[in-house]
């Protein structure tokens, strides 16, 4: 969905030549700043890939992109509204830092925009400079009064909440000057932070909660767990796979394990009360996406529950599931609401993709009255039926996995079982079926 702005610069068939690309600081105190910028810049070099750039420097605390063809600005904003660390990009005019020249732009730019109200913003990012931000907001905010005025335009300045905003950044050898900017996606910059795995539903709240930890810099590998729809409905695996295509490019690449679940449910339903069925399919989840943990070598499980949403994600039920786990379980959706997450999932374009009639599991399987209060004794008891270990082995032994990659404005997907993967299968088919042993150096092997 392209912004207003994009819009109407489209419209007004005038494009600036250069991008401003400004990013959060908040980040950038510590000693991994650099490390952080480099990563964003890489992330913005491979996501233009294919449009032709004249310049891309890193300057005075922001990276300035000059595009070799203006008209392919609209496109490249849409991709940049991708990049997670960005606070804003900005369409600018590069001028000559000096106030003859900087002035009658202003003006220009200004009397384009035609606002009832404006506020002039600068930003001095030059000590050589012959002015500080205040003076320069003052003197361009009269010109551009004036000018406005004399074009019998009924305007005033607005320092609050002015209509128009004229920014002007000041770097060495340079003022950018703009009156629109876009939105970035905010966070840090993808893959920065570690992997983790995210059980993927389809639903709506799984994909907004991969999300959000994507967005934090964790580079997110996804499970799904399907099983037999009945006839009326789809498979959930369309379903995974598209979420993927659109989630991937915020990332670049991501793996999407398929893991067959209707022989664990089958296995539960027959041995195990219905109260407890989908607390128990649930740490099955867990159990092989703990599995997938270890092949990935990631540092903790992603999930889409919301507190108290339904039965399975009251707060003694999450415990309940949660003590078979060693390891940290993300859910970054705890405290958020339907409507709140629904809102995310428009933005990042998963919803529409959810709202397509799917089953991930066969209905017959689901209880007519579930747990609301377990404890994680409970479980543990009702568990006794159940070959627990093996039951994760077949799991795992029927998965198989996707790579999507996002280049060059398309994704691509390919098979792919790593070879880590079938390491771990052959291991846990050789033993008895404990997980006292860490596998990860055979793994690794
Ligand atoms: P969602 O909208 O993500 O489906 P939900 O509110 O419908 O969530 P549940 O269906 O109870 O809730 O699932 C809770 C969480 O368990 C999901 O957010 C997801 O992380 C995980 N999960 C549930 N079903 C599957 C599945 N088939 N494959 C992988 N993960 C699943
Ligand atoms: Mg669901």
């Amino acid at each position: 969905m392209k912004t207003d702005m994009l819009n109407s610069l489209e419209q007004r068939g005038l494009m600036d030549r250069v991008l401003v690309l400004h990013y959060h600081e908040i980040w950038l105190k510590g000693g991994n700043r650099n490390f952080f910028v480099s990563r964003l810049a890489a992330a913005v070099k491979h996501s233009l890939a294919e449009f032709p750039i004249e310049s891309f420097r890193h300057v005075s605390e922001r990276l300035l992109l000059t595009p070799e063809d203006d008209t392919t600005i609209p496109a490249m904003l849409e991709r940049l509204r991708r990049i997670f660390g960005l606070a804003y990009i900005a369409p600018a005019r590069k001028i000559s830092p000096d106030l003859s020249e900087l002035a009658p732009a202003a003006c220009e730019l200004m009397a384009e925009k035609d606002p009832q109200t404006f506020a002039v913003r600068a930003k001095i990012a030059d000590p050589a400079f012959g002015m500080n931000s205040m003076a320069l907001e003052r003197e361009l905010g009269r010109e551009i009064l004036t000018h406005l005025r004399g074009l019998g335009k009924n305007v005033q300045v607005n320092l609050n909440d002015p209509q128009t905003t004229c920014w002007v950044e000041v770097i060495p050898g340079a003022a950018l000057l703009y009156a629109d900017r876009v939105e970035g996606a905010g966070g840090l910059p993808a893959a920065t932070g570690g992997r983790l795995v995210a059980l993927l539903s389809g639903g709506f709240d799984s994909a907004v909660a991969a999300y959000k930890v994507m967005r934090r810099g964790a580079h997110v590998t996804f499970v799904h767990f399907f099983g037999t729809p009945s006839p009326s409905r789809n498979s959930s695996k369309p379903v995974a796979i598209e979420i993927l295509r659109t989630l991937t490019p915020y990332q670049f690449s991501s793996r999407l394990y398929l893991v067959p679940f209707d022989t664990v449910q089958r296995k539960i339903v027959a041995s195990v009360h219905e109260r407890f069925r989908v607390l128990l399919y649930r740490r099955m989840m867990a159990r092989i996406g703990r599995e997938i943990v270890r092949i990935e070598r990631a540092l903790g499980i992603v999930t889409g529950d919301s507190i108290s949403q339904v039965a399975s994600q009251t707060l003694h039920n999450i415990a309940a599931v949660d003590r078979v786990l060693d390891l940290p379980v993300y859910r970054p959706l705890a405290g958020d609401d339907k409507h709140d997450i629904m809102r995310v999932a428009r933005e990042i374009g998963t919803y529409e993709i959810s709202c397509e009639p799917f089953e991930d599991c066969c209905p017959r399987f689901m209880p007519k009255s579930p747990a609301i209060f377990s404890s994680p004794e409970e479980l543990d008891r009702a568990e006794e039926a159940l070959d627990v270990e093996s039951l994760v082995t077949e799991g795992l032994a029927g998965a198989s996995a996707l790579d999507f990659k996002f280049e060059r404005g398309e994704v691509s997907v390919r098979e792919a079982l790593p070879r880590r993967f079938q390491k771990l299968l052959e291991w846990r088919k050789g033993t008895s079926g404990t997980l006292a042993t860490e596998p990860r150096a055979s793994a690794r092997s």
